[in-house]
């Protein structure tokens, strides 16, 4: 049985529509990964599940629990790591934990063996005031706090956001460890790279799903060649791919350009050599697997 169902969530502040009608499903015991960029919706859903926010239109339910009927129950059996920094600066390490076991009827020693794999990480800093820890330290406390009390779902809004790229990846080892127990987890991340770490994703844009799938899925659907573009002038190059005819998804990827050729078009030979006929120098074509970023940009050209 799903342990999270979403129908048709709706969400408007005043004119803003920040949730669409968003459908989908979470198995017990998936690592979900709702992937999208900033303003796409992902805290507005994470907070509606986790019973903070009322729908204006719409049913879910988490761990079999309505959201708006059953909130008390939910409030019970989840854990959720807000985007903002959740902890109290002012307590130490410890007594943010301790106060967070208190606050679900539990104590640190009756769940310890969950968290101890990440505490371990900061104990040696116990005393140490929240406020005084390193952004990959907080990350970890807050992690244990939002797990101290053995939730069967937790929520995590954007855990690795502003964080290292070393402690991110240690964050991502630590929740297939938490996978690996049994707890269902909806993490969001603005990182697209972070989409190959869940076990399924859901692409989001301006409070639509735009794709739901593996990872392995949504690159499969991409569908047409795909190709990297570099060369010289680079200020243009961007407007002469897109005028080139045949090319449809055309963007810039770091400092190359990603560009798609419909199946009719030709390839490597015919971009370079429409290139070359516009002047260009220093030409690199390359033929290239789509990752789940390029499947954002296809996807979100054609909403
Ligand atoms: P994300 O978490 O993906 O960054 P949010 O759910 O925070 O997205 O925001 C979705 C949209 O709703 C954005 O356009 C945002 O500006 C707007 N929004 C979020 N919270 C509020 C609020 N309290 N009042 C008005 N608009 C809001």
């Amino acid at each position: 049985m799903a342990e999270v169902t979403v129908r048709d969530l709706c969400k408007n502040y005043g004119k803003c529509e920040a949730l669409r009608g968003v459908s989908f499903d979470v198995e017990c015991g998936e690592l979900f990964g709702i992937i999208g960029p900033d303003g796409a919706g992902k805290s507005t859903l994470f907070r509606i599940l986790t019973t903070l926010l009322l729908a204006d239109g719409g049913t879910a339910s988490v761990a079999g629990y309505d959201t708006e009927r059953e909130y008390k129950a939910i409030r019970e059996c989840v854990g959720y790591m807000p985007g903002r920094f959740s902890l109290y600066q002012d307590l130490t390490v410890e007594e943010n934990l301790e106060f967070f076991a208190s606050v679900f009827g539990t104590t640190v020693e009756e769940n310890y063996g969950l968290v101890a794999d990440i505490y371990r990480q900061i104990e040696p800093f116990r005393k140490r005031r929240a406020g005084k820890l390193s952004g990959g330290m907080k990350q970890k406390l807050a992690l244990c706090c939002a797990m101290i009390h053995r939730p069967r779902v937790l929520f995590l809004d954007e855990p690795t956001t502003g964080v290292d790229p070393v402690s991110r990846k240690e964050f991502w080892q630590m929740l297939k460890r938490l996978k690996e127990q049994g707890v269902t987890i909806l993490v969001s991340t603005p990182y697209m790279d972070e989409a190959s770490l869940c076990d399924r994703i859901a692409l989001i844009m301006e409070g639509s799903f735009i794709g739901i799938d593996t990872p392995r899925g949504i690159v499969a659907q991409y569908g047409e060649p795909l190709y990297s573009v570099k060369a010289d002038r680079r200020a243009e190059l961007l407007t002469d791919l897109r005028g080139m005819s045949g090319a449809e998804a055309c963007y810039a990827f770091g400092d190359e350009v990603h560009v798609t050729m419909g199946d009719a078009a030709g390839g490597e030979q015919y971009i370079c050599r429409v290139l070359a006929e516009k002047g260009y120098g220093d030409i690199e074509v390359r033929r290239i697997e789509p990752t789940v970023e390029d499947c954002f940009m296809k996807l979100s050209a054609r909403q």
